[in-house]
Formats: structure tokens, C-alpha cells, sequence
């Protein structure tokens, strides 16, 4: 079963709903122009993993987006009150907790705030083990309009996916499982729904190479984890630009997300990459210890 709490002042603990019944109105904004934010955290061995990073996150995107939401407190509450009724009615291995914030139908509305948890889907488990085959697919934009445009709430994570759920679409029906975008000016940019990581082994150096943040994709808390843990561990780190021929050459091409966690590429555009099975295991390591 899943469950659906809202975040609501009459209620300091979040007002538990029926996720199975209707419950926005149809004229709020978040419905009609996909106005508002969320995030997705993974909930797996009683825990809610980086939690702080997607608060974070959130209030942040709230900010571009000129949305008013409830302080940390508020969510912390409803995501207990959610995750305990979601472990009372069976559970799951894996879950995912989403926060959701959409603004209601008039600007001046407190945005309509809600929490829920469902199980996490049995493919990203799968793809973690066995890799996926990807795309390149062209964003449509340069690498420098975040920084011309602030207007357009890049590096925000909105409610506005469907562009992104399209591209998913475009690549499986044409025989891969996933996409990674680039530039018009031909930068490397992020997955539909995760970052890209590039690995490589320089004699007794692993450095590990990120796409940077100006170029308007979201900053990733799971690349922000996984770098943390590998300064720790030794490994040389790196912001891009990254260019497609800086994937074929790498050791490892990975796409990381707080559901899937860390993805091996298999291939990009048909074409086989290189997995060093030592770095894989390592950032595997590194991405399974993230709390
Ligand atoms: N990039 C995009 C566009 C995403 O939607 C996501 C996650 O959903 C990520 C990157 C990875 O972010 P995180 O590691 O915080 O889950």
C-alpha cells in the first residue's frame, strides 16, 4: 500500500489522506500549468536517506520559484507520520518519499504541500545491477542560457517533467533504457532524471568527473554524496565540461540518482563502454554507505 500525508497548519503531525481519492482542486496551478516543486528520497532500512540535502533542495527551488512553504519541521512531521502509516500497512524493501509543493489556484495561495511514499519501482533495482543502454539526445540549448536566463528556473527542480518523461519515451522506443542530454553546444549535460558521473583510471589515480552545475542541470545530492565519500576515499575529483568522446574514453560512465542510486552505462548510442570492475565496485560501495 502507499500513503499520502499533507502538510497542513490545523494538523502539526500532517493530515493523513486516502492516496487512492481524488484531493486537489482542478483549478489549482500546479494542476493546469505544472506549477510547483518536489523532490524524491529513497526510505529503505527505517531511514529517509540524505534528508537535509532534499530540504535543502526544496527550499531552494521554492525560492526561484516564488513559492511559500512550510519550514523543515512541518516536513519532517509529515514524512514520519507518512512513512510510519506506509510500514503500518506492509511496507516495502525500498520506497520512494516524495515532497511535492504546487501552487494553488491563485498566486497569493499558500502553496498546497504533500507528502507520499510509494515502493520503489522494481526496475531501477534491476538496472543498477545489470546497467542501462542510453541515448544521446540534444536538450535544444546552449550550455550558457542558465546564466543568460535566470527566468527559466533552470538548476529549479519543478513539477514540469514531461519533456524529460518524453525523452525516456523516445528511448525506449528506439531500443535503449535511458537518455543523457547535451548541449547545442555539444556539452554534456545530465540524464532525464539523474547525473551523469565519468570515472577514470590514470595509472594509480581514480579521478571521478562530474558535468558542472552553470550549464543549468540540477545539482544532485547522490553526486554531491558520492564526491564527498570519494574525497575521503582518495579519488581525484572533477567538473566537466564533459564532451560525448570524454564518455567513450572513460573507465566508467554512470548516471546516479537517489532512487536508482549508482547505473552503469552499457552502452551510448549502441556503442559498448569501457567498466572498470574495480572503480565500479568502489563507487558502488561508495553509493550503498550514503546516509
Ligand atoms: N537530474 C535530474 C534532472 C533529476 O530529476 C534527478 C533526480 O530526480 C537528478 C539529476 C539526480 O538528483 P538526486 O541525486 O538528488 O536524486
Amino acid at each position: 500500500m502507499s500513503s499520502l500525508v499533507f502538510l497542513d497548519p490545523a494538523y502539526p503531525a500532517g493530515r493523513l489522506a486516502d492516496i487512492t481519492a481524488p484531493q486537489l482542486l482542478v483549478t489549482a496551478q500546479g494542476v493546469t500549468r505544472g506549477d510547483g516543486i518536489f523532490e524524491s528520497m529513497l526510505y529503505t532500512n527505517q531511514a529517509v536517506r540524505k534528508f537535509e540535502a532534499h530540504l535543502a533542495r526544496l527550499a531552494t527551488s521554492a525560492e526561484v520559484a516564488d513559492l511559500i512553504i512550510p519550514d523543515a519541521r512541518s516536513w519532517f512531521a509529515a514524512v514520519d507520520t507518512a512513512v510510519a502509516d506506509f510500514d503500518a500497512t506492509g511496507g516495502a524493501e525500498e520506497a520512494v518519499v516524495k515532497l511535492v509543493a504546487a501552487r494553488g489556484e491563485h498566486d497569493s495561495d499558500p502553496a498546497i504541500c504533500w507528502v507520499t511514499v510509494t515502493p520503489a519501482p522494481a526496475l531501477g533495482k534491476e538496472q543498477r545491477e545489470t546497467g542501462v543502454d542510453v541515448l544521446l539526445l540534444d536538450r535544444g540549448y546552449d550550455s550558457k542560457l542558465a546564466e543568460r536566463a535566470p527566468w527559466l528556473m533552470m538548476g529549479a527542480k519543478t513539477l514540469s517533467y514531461s519533456i524529460n518523461m518524453a525523452a525516456l519515451r523516445y528511448a525506449r522506443k528506439h531500443g535503449a533504457h535511458d537518455v543523457i542530454f547535451t548541449s547545442a553546444d555539444g556539452i554534456i549535460l545530465e540524464a532525464p532524471t539523474s547525473t551523469v558521473l565519468v570515472a577514470q583510471r590514470d595509472g594509480e589515480t581514480k579521478r571521478l568527473l562530474t558535468p558542472m552545475l552553470e550549464t543549468g542541470i540540477l545539482p544532485g545530492t547522490t553526486q554531491s554524496a558520492i564526491f564527498d565519500a570519494a574525497a575521503q576515499d582518495g579519488w581525484e575529483l572533477g567538473y566537466g565540461p564533459l564532451r560525448p568522446e570524454d564518455l567513450y574514453q572513460a573507465d566508467g560512465v554512470f548516471l546516479v540518482s537517489s532512487i536508482r542510486l549508482l547505473t552503469p552505462v552499457r552502452t551510448i548510442d549502441a556503442k559498448p563502454l569501457r567498466l572498470d570492475a574495480e572503480l565500479h565496485e568502489q563507487l558502488s560501495a561508495l553509493s550503498d554507505a550514503i546516509r
